[in-house]
Protein backbone atom coordinates (compact mmCIF):
# COMPACT_ATOMS: atom_id res chain seq x y z
CA UNK A 1 0.00 0.00 0.00
CA UNK A 2 1.28 3.33 -0.72
CA UNK A 3 1.34 6.12 1.41
CA UNK A 4 -2.01 7.94 2.21
CA UNK A 5 -0.98 10.78 4.86
CA UNK A 6 -0.97 13.15 1.95
CA UNK A 7 -4.38 12.88 0.61
CA UNK A 8 -6.03 12.55 4.09
CA UNK A 9 -8.67 15.57 3.88
CA UNK A 10 -9.37 17.25 6.57
CA UNK A 11 -12.72 20.09 7.58
CA UNK A 12 -14.31 18.45 5.41
CA UNK A 13 -18.00 19.57 5.06
CA UNK A 14 -21.04 17.02 6.41
CA UNK A 15 -21.47 14.71 3.83
CA UNK A 16 -24.40 15.32 1.43
CA UNK A 17 -27.67 13.43 1.86
CA UNK A 18 -27.65 11.23 -1.86
CA UNK A 19 -30.25 9.12 -2.97
CA UNK A 20 -29.05 5.50 -4.60
CA UNK A 21 -27.62 6.25 -8.42
CA UNK A 22 -29.38 2.42 -9.22
CA UNK A 23 -32.03 0.18 -7.58
CA UNK A 24 -30.16 -2.74 -7.32
CA UNK A 25 -26.65 -1.72 -5.33
CA UNK A 26 -25.35 -3.80 -2.92
CA UNK A 27 -26.34 -6.40 -5.29
CA UNK A 28 -24.88 -6.65 -8.24
CA UNK A 29 -22.32 -4.62 -10.74
CA UNK A 30 -23.47 -1.40 -12.52
CA UNK A 31 -22.50 -1.41 -16.21
CA UNK A 32 -21.58 1.24 -18.41
CA UNK A 33 -20.33 0.71 -21.71
CA UNK A 34 -19.63 1.83 -25.16
CA UNK A 35 -17.23 3.95 -26.60
CA UNK A 36 -14.74 6.16 -26.22
CA UNK A 37 -15.96 9.00 -28.48
CA UNK A 38 -19.72 9.38 -30.75
CA UNK A 39 -17.45 8.94 -34.47
CA UNK A 40 -20.60 8.56 -36.89
CA UNK A 41 -24.13 8.04 -36.49
CA UNK A 42 -23.48 3.85 -37.34
CA UNK A 43 -20.71 3.19 -35.17
CA UNK A 44 -22.67 4.97 -32.49
CA UNK A 45 -25.91 2.53 -33.55
CA UNK A 46 -23.98 -0.75 -33.88
CA UNK A 47 -21.88 -0.36 -30.60
CA UNK A 48 -25.37 0.21 -28.47
CA UNK A 49 -27.36 -2.66 -30.66
CA UNK A 50 -24.49 -4.78 -29.72
CA UNK A 51 -24.30 -4.10 -26.15
CA UNK A 52 -28.13 -3.74 -25.63
CA UNK A 53 -27.84 -7.99 -25.50
CA UNK A 54 -24.59 -7.55 -22.90
CA UNK A 55 -27.20 -6.35 -20.46
CA UNK A 56 -25.66 -3.14 -19.49
CA UNK A 57 -27.20 0.17 -17.58
CA UNK A 58 -25.89 3.01 -19.12
CA UNK A 59 -24.37 3.84 -23.12
CA UNK A 60 -21.69 6.33 -23.15
CA UNK A 61 -20.04 8.22 -26.05
CA UNK A 62 -18.01 11.53 -25.94
CA UNK A 63 -19.70 14.23 -28.05
CA UNK A 64 -17.44 17.00 -26.59
CA UNK A 65 -13.51 15.02 -26.04
CA UNK A 66 -10.73 16.94 -24.31
CA UNK A 67 -8.15 15.90 -26.17
CA UNK A 68 -4.68 16.48 -24.28
CA UNK A 69 -2.84 17.95 -28.24
CA UNK A 70 -5.00 19.93 -30.46
CA UNK A 71 -5.37 19.14 -34.09
CA UNK A 72 -6.76 15.23 -32.07
CA UNK A 73 -10.53 14.42 -33.05
CA UNK A 74 -12.09 16.63 -30.97
CA UNK A 75 -15.42 15.26 -30.94
CA UNK A 76 -18.74 15.37 -33.13
CA UNK A 77 -20.32 17.79 -30.99
CA UNK A 78 -24.13 18.71 -30.47
CA UNK A 79 -25.20 16.36 -33.51
CA UNK A 80 -23.52 13.35 -31.72
CA UNK A 81 -26.75 13.91 -29.33
CA UNK A 82 -29.41 13.22 -31.73
CA UNK A 83 -27.43 9.70 -32.25
CA UNK A 84 -27.78 8.73 -28.42
CA UNK A 85 -31.55 9.55 -28.42
CA UNK A 86 -31.88 7.48 -31.33
CA UNK A 87 -29.82 4.59 -29.52
CA UNK A 88 -32.68 5.13 -26.27
CA UNK A 89 -35.47 4.67 -29.19
CA UNK A 90 -33.97 1.27 -30.63
CA UNK A 91 -32.33 -0.30 -27.82
CA UNK A 92 -34.43 0.89 -24.66
CA UNK A 93 -30.82 1.92 -23.27
CA UNK A 94 -30.29 5.01 -20.71
CA UNK A 95 -27.55 7.03 -22.17
CA UNK A 96 -24.74 9.64 -20.91
CA UNK A 97 -21.53 11.93 -21.69
CA UNK A 98 -19.20 13.74 -20.88
CA UNK A 99 -19.96 17.63 -19.96
CA UNK A 100 -17.32 20.11 -19.67
CA UNK A 101 -18.98 23.89 -19.46
CA UNK A 102 -22.95 25.60 -19.17
CA UNK A 103 -23.51 24.97 -23.03
CA UNK A 104 -22.93 20.94 -22.75
CA UNK A 105 -24.92 20.89 -19.84
CA UNK A 106 -28.05 22.66 -21.75
CA UNK A 107 -27.71 20.80 -24.99
CA UNK A 108 -27.67 17.72 -22.96
CA UNK A 109 -30.96 18.67 -20.60
CA UNK A 110 -32.35 19.92 -23.59
CA UNK A 111 -32.00 16.21 -25.27
CA UNK A 112 -32.94 14.50 -22.03
CA UNK A 113 -29.55 12.74 -21.80
CA UNK A 114 -29.97 10.30 -18.54
CA UNK A 115 -26.87 10.80 -17.15
CA UNK A 116 -23.90 13.47 -17.25
CA UNK A 117 -20.23 12.89 -16.27
CA UNK A 118 -17.51 15.29 -15.13
CA UNK A 119 -14.31 14.70 -17.35
CA UNK A 120 -10.78 14.04 -14.99
CA UNK A 121 -9.39 17.30 -16.82
CA UNK A 122 -12.52 19.07 -15.56
CA UNK A 123 -12.31 17.97 -12.06
CA UNK A 124 -9.55 19.51 -11.26
CA UNK A 125 -10.78 23.02 -12.05
CA UNK A 126 -13.11 24.32 -9.15
CA UNK A 127 -14.57 27.22 -11.82
CA UNK A 128 -15.48 24.24 -14.39
CA UNK A 129 -16.76 22.67 -11.54
CA UNK A 130 -19.00 25.22 -10.20
CA UNK A 131 -20.24 26.58 -13.57
CA UNK A 132 -21.26 23.18 -13.99
CA UNK A 133 -23.08 23.16 -10.90
CA UNK A 134 -24.89 25.90 -11.43
CA UNK A 135 -26.30 24.90 -15.23
CA UNK A 136 -27.57 21.70 -13.35
CA UNK A 137 -29.53 23.48 -10.40
CA UNK A 138 -33.04 22.42 -10.24
CA UNK A 139 -32.63 19.51 -12.15
CA UNK A 140 -32.90 16.20 -10.92
CA UNK A 141 -30.23 14.42 -14.08
CA UNK A 142 -27.63 12.19 -12.21
CA UNK A 143 -24.08 12.94 -12.19
CA UNK A 144 -21.41 11.05 -12.27
CA UNK A 145 -17.62 12.89 -11.40
CA UNK A 146 -14.74 11.32 -12.34
CA UNK A 147 -11.08 11.59 -10.09
CA UNK A 148 -9.10 14.36 -11.34
CA UNK A 149 -5.96 13.91 -13.03
CA UNK A 150 -3.86 14.55 -10.28
CA UNK A 151 -4.20 12.60 -6.59
CA UNK A 152 -5.74 15.24 -5.02
CA UNK A 153 -8.45 13.69 -2.83
CA UNK A 154 -9.92 17.00 -1.77
CA UNK A 155 -10.96 18.19 -5.42
CA UNK A 156 -12.02 15.04 -6.05
CA UNK A 157 -14.88 15.51 -2.68
CA UNK A 158 -15.14 19.45 -3.40
CA UNK A 159 -16.83 18.71 -6.80
CA UNK A 160 -18.73 16.29 -5.37
CA UNK A 161 -19.64 18.86 -2.82
CA UNK A 162 -20.77 21.47 -5.28
CA UNK A 163 -22.69 19.21 -7.58
CA UNK A 164 -24.60 18.13 -4.48
CA UNK A 165 -25.08 21.79 -3.25
CA UNK A 166 -26.90 22.78 -6.62
CA UNK A 167 -29.55 20.27 -5.70
CA UNK A 168 -28.21 16.92 -7.70
CA UNK A 169 -29.15 13.62 -5.18
CA UNK A 170 -28.06 10.94 -7.85
CA UNK A 171 -24.20 11.22 -7.96
CA UNK A 172 -21.53 8.17 -8.80
CA UNK A 173 -17.79 9.15 -9.07
CA UNK A 174 -15.60 7.19 -11.48
CA UNK A 175 -12.02 6.01 -10.29
CA UNK A 176 -10.20 6.42 -13.91
CA UNK A 177 -6.91 6.60 -12.36
CA UNK A 178 -4.14 9.50 -11.94
CA UNK A 179 -1.47 10.56 -14.21
CA UNK A 180 1.53 10.56 -13.42
CA UNK A 181 5.17 11.24 -14.68
CA UNK A 182 6.76 8.27 -14.63
CA UNK A 183 6.69 5.35 -16.92
CA UNK A 184 4.35 2.02 -14.83
CA UNK A 185 2.28 -0.34 -16.73
CA UNK A 186 -0.78 1.55 -16.19
CA UNK A 187 -1.80 4.65 -18.44
CA UNK A 188 -3.26 6.19 -15.54
CA UNK A 189 -2.41 4.64 -11.82
CA UNK A 190 -4.90 3.40 -9.65
CA UNK A 191 -3.57 4.61 -6.56
CA UNK A 192 -6.49 2.44 -5.25
CA UNK A 193 -6.33 4.09 -1.41
CA UNK A 194 -7.12 7.57 -2.81
CA UNK A 195 -10.61 5.98 -3.79
CA UNK A 196 -10.99 3.85 -0.87
CA UNK A 197 -10.48 6.86 1.39
CA UNK A 198 -13.22 8.41 -0.82
CA UNK A 199 -15.61 5.87 -0.10
CA UNK A 200 -14.81 6.18 3.87
CA UNK A 201 -16.17 9.49 3.76
CA UNK A 202 -18.79 9.00 1.40
CA UNK A 203 -19.67 5.26 2.64
CA UNK A 204 -23.24 4.96 0.84
CA UNK A 205 -21.65 6.86 -2.94
CA UNK A 206 -21.97 4.71 -6.01
CA UNK A 207 -18.22 3.79 -7.08
CA UNK A 208 -17.20 2.79 -10.99
CA UNK A 209 -13.96 1.78 -12.07
CA UNK A 210 -13.05 3.07 -15.26
CA UNK A 211 -10.88 0.33 -16.14
CA UNK A 212 -10.27 1.00 -19.64
CA UNK A 213 -8.77 4.36 -18.98
CA UNK A 214 -7.07 2.92 -15.59
CA UNK A 215 -4.95 0.45 -18.68
CA UNK A 216 -4.66 2.22 -21.31
CA UNK A 217 -4.34 -0.77 -23.10
CA UNK A 218 -6.43 -4.17 -23.66
CA UNK A 219 -4.74 -6.60 -21.54
CA UNK A 220 -5.00 -4.97 -18.36
CA UNK A 221 -8.25 -4.07 -18.22
CA UNK A 222 -9.71 -7.86 -16.93
CA UNK A 223 -7.60 -7.29 -13.97
CA UNK A 224 -8.34 -3.66 -13.30
CA UNK A 225 -11.76 -4.75 -14.00
CA UNK A 226 -11.86 -7.93 -10.83
CA UNK A 227 -9.51 -5.69 -8.88
CA UNK A 228 -12.27 -2.92 -8.21
CA UNK A 229 -14.97 -5.52 -7.90
CA UNK A 230 -13.30 -7.29 -5.37
CA UNK A 231 -12.84 -4.12 -3.23
CA UNK A 232 -16.37 -3.62 -3.31
CA UNK A 233 -16.48 -1.37 -6.36
CA UNK A 234 -20.44 -0.84 -6.93
CA UNK A 235 -20.01 -1.16 -11.01
CA UNK A 236 -17.28 -1.05 -14.20
CA UNK A 237 -16.72 1.41 -16.96
CA UNK A 238 -15.36 0.28 -20.25
CA UNK A 239 -14.97 1.39 -23.83
CA UNK A 240 -16.40 -0.17 -26.36
CA UNK A 241 -16.20 -0.42 -30.27
CA UNK A 242 -16.96 -2.20 -32.78
CA UNK A 243 -13.80 -1.64 -34.79
CA UNK A 244 -11.28 -0.54 -32.10
CA UNK A 245 -8.01 -0.26 -34.47
CA UNK A 246 -9.23 1.80 -35.96
CA UNK A 247 -10.79 4.10 -33.27
CA UNK A 248 -10.37 8.01 -33.44
CA UNK A 249 -9.56 8.32 -29.86
CA UNK A 250 -7.77 5.81 -27.24
CA UNK A 251 -7.51 2.79 -29.69
CA UNK A 252 -5.42 0.38 -28.06
CA UNK A 253 -7.93 0.37 -24.63
CA UNK A 254 -10.75 0.11 -26.82
CA UNK A 255 -12.51 -3.48 -27.04
CA UNK A 256 -15.20 -4.67 -29.43
CA UNK A 257 -18.70 -6.23 -28.44
CA UNK A 258 -17.85 -9.78 -28.47
CA UNK A 259 -14.45 -9.00 -25.93
CA UNK A 260 -17.14 -7.18 -23.70
CA UNK A 261 -19.12 -9.59 -23.02
CA UNK A 262 -16.63 -12.47 -22.97
CA UNK A 263 -14.92 -10.47 -19.86
CA UNK A 264 -18.07 -8.84 -18.65
CA UNK A 265 -19.48 -12.95 -17.93
CA UNK A 266 -16.11 -14.19 -16.52
CA UNK A 267 -15.82 -10.90 -13.93
CA UNK A 268 -17.01 -11.92 -10.53
CA UNK A 269 -19.17 -9.66 -8.47
CA UNK A 270 -18.81 -10.51 -4.94
CA UNK A 271 -21.52 -8.44 -2.08
CA UNK A 272 -19.77 -6.91 0.94
CA UNK A 273 -22.70 -8.11 3.31
CA UNK A 274 -26.07 -10.66 2.67
CA UNK A 275 -28.75 -10.57 4.47
CA UNK A 276 -28.83 -15.05 5.29
CA UNK A 277 -28.53 -14.70 8.81
CA UNK A 278 -27.37 -18.43 9.49
CA UNK A 279 -24.23 -17.24 7.12
CA UNK A 280 -23.93 -13.92 9.49
CA UNK A 281 -24.24 -15.97 12.53
CA UNK A 282 -21.10 -18.49 11.58
CA UNK A 283 -18.92 -15.15 10.33
CA UNK A 284 -19.71 -13.52 13.97
CA UNK A 285 -18.75 -16.80 15.82
CA UNK A 286 -15.20 -16.87 13.73
CA UNK A 287 -14.91 -13.51 13.81
CA UNK A 288 -15.38 -14.24 17.62
CA UNK A 289 -12.58 -16.76 17.26
CA UNK A 290 -10.24 -14.68 15.66
CA UNK A 291 -10.64 -11.72 18.22
CA UNK A 292 -9.80 -14.22 21.08
CA UNK A 293 -6.99 -15.64 19.43
CA UNK A 294 -5.62 -12.28 18.71
CA UNK A 295 -5.89 -11.00 22.42
CA UNK A 296 -3.90 -14.24 22.98
CA UNK A 297 -1.05 -13.43 20.86
CA UNK A 298 -1.04 -10.08 22.38
CA UNK A 299 -1.11 -11.13 25.52
CA UNK A 300 1.99 -13.84 24.66
CA UNK A 301 3.90 -11.27 23.32
CA UNK A 302 3.47 -9.34 26.19
CA UNK A 303 5.14 -12.64 28.08
CA UNK A 304 7.81 -12.71 25.97
CA UNK A 305 8.94 -9.27 26.10
CA UNK A 306 9.32 -9.54 29.78
CA UNK A 307 11.57 -12.25 29.54
CA UNK A 308 13.20 -10.40 26.76
CA UNK A 309 13.36 -7.38 29.72
CA UNK A 310 14.63 -10.36 32.21
CA UNK A 311 17.76 -10.87 29.83
CA UNK A 312 18.36 -7.41 29.07
CA UNK A 313 18.82 -6.73 32.42
CA UNK A 314 21.02 -9.92 32.35
CA UNK A 315 22.93 -8.58 29.43
CA UNK A 316 24.31 -5.17 31.29
CA UNK A 317 25.01 -6.53 34.45
CA UNK A 318 27.71 -8.99 32.65
CA UNK A 319 28.53 -6.11 30.23
CA UNK A 320 27.53 -7.80 26.94
CA UNK A 321 26.26 -6.17 23.89
CA UNK A 322 22.44 -6.85 22.52
CA UNK A 323 22.78 -8.51 19.59
CA UNK A 324 23.75 -12.01 19.05
CA UNK A 325 23.67 -12.93 15.94
CA UNK A 326 24.38 -16.09 15.87
CA UNK A 327 21.06 -16.62 18.87
CA UNK A 328 18.87 -14.87 16.07
CA UNK A 329 19.87 -17.01 12.95
CA UNK A 330 19.00 -20.22 14.82
CA UNK A 331 15.85 -18.62 16.03
CA UNK A 332 15.28 -17.53 12.70
CA UNK A 333 15.68 -20.74 11.39
CA UNK A 334 13.99 -23.01 14.10
CA UNK A 335 10.82 -21.01 13.58
CA UNK A 336 10.60 -20.91 10.06
CA UNK A 337 11.19 -24.70 9.96
CA UNK A 338 7.98 -24.80 12.65
CA UNK A 339 5.77 -22.24 10.58
CA UNK A 340 6.76 -24.17 7.04
CA UNK A 341 5.43 -27.61 8.54
CA UNK A 342 2.32 -25.99 9.67
CA UNK A 343 1.85 -24.24 6.43
CA UNK A 344 3.02 -20.74 7.26
CA UNK A 345 4.90 -19.15 4.63
CA UNK A 346 8.69 -18.09 5.10
CA UNK A 347 7.71 -14.89 4.25
CA UNK A 348 5.46 -14.32 6.86
CA UNK A 349 7.49 -16.08 9.73
CA UNK A 350 10.08 -13.90 8.78
CA UNK A 351 7.88 -10.52 8.58
CA UNK A 352 6.86 -11.26 12.24
CA UNK A 353 9.75 -12.02 13.36
CA UNK A 354 11.73 -9.32 12.48
CA UNK A 355 9.23 -7.18 13.82
CA UNK A 356 9.05 -8.83 17.08
CA UNK A 357 13.04 -8.97 17.16
CA UNK A 358 12.84 -4.93 16.59
CA UNK A 359 10.93 -4.50 19.58
CA UNK A 360 13.00 -6.47 21.54
CA UNK A 361 16.12 -4.84 20.61
CA UNK A 362 14.73 -1.66 21.22
CA UNK A 363 13.62 -2.32 24.75
CA UNK A 364 17.07 -3.87 25.18
CA UNK A 365 18.93 -1.01 24.26
CA UNK A 366 16.30 1.60 26.79
CA UNK A 367 17.86 -1.04 29.87
CA UNK A 368 21.25 -1.22 28.60
CA UNK A 369 21.13 2.77 28.47
CA UNK A 370 19.61 3.55 31.61
CA UNK A 371 20.76 4.66 34.44
CA UNK A 372 20.41 2.37 37.44
C1 LIG B 1 -13.38 9.47 -21.46
O1 LIG B 1 -14.08 8.85 -20.63
O2 LIG B 1 -13.35 9.20 -22.65
C2 LIG B 1 -12.43 10.49 -20.95
C3 LIG B 1 -12.03 11.50 -21.68
O3 LIG B 1 -12.04 10.20 -19.74
P1 LIG B 1 -11.12 10.95 -18.65
O4 LIG B 1 -11.83 12.21 -18.29
O5 LIG B 1 -11.11 9.95 -17.55
O6 LIG B 1 -9.77 11.15 -19.27
MN1 LIG C 1 -11.47 7.58 -23.73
Amino acid sequence: MEEIKDIKVNNVTAEPVLKPFFADKNKRAFWVAGPCSAESESQVLDTAHALASANIDLFRAGIWKPRTRPNSFEGIGTDGLKWLNRVTAETGLKVCTEVANTKHVEACLKHNIDVLWIGARTTVSPFAVQEIANALQGTDVKVMIKNPINPDLKLWVGAIERIAKAGIEQIAVIHRGFSSFEKNKYRNQPRWQIAIELKSQFPDITMICDSSHISGSRDLLEEVAQKALDLNYDGIMMEVHPNPDIALSDADQQITPATFMEMKARLKYRPAEIDDSAFIESLGNLRLQIDEIDDEIISLMNSRMEIVDQIGAYKKRNNISILQTKRWSEIMERCIAKGNELGLSTDFISNMLKAVHQESINRQHKILNRED
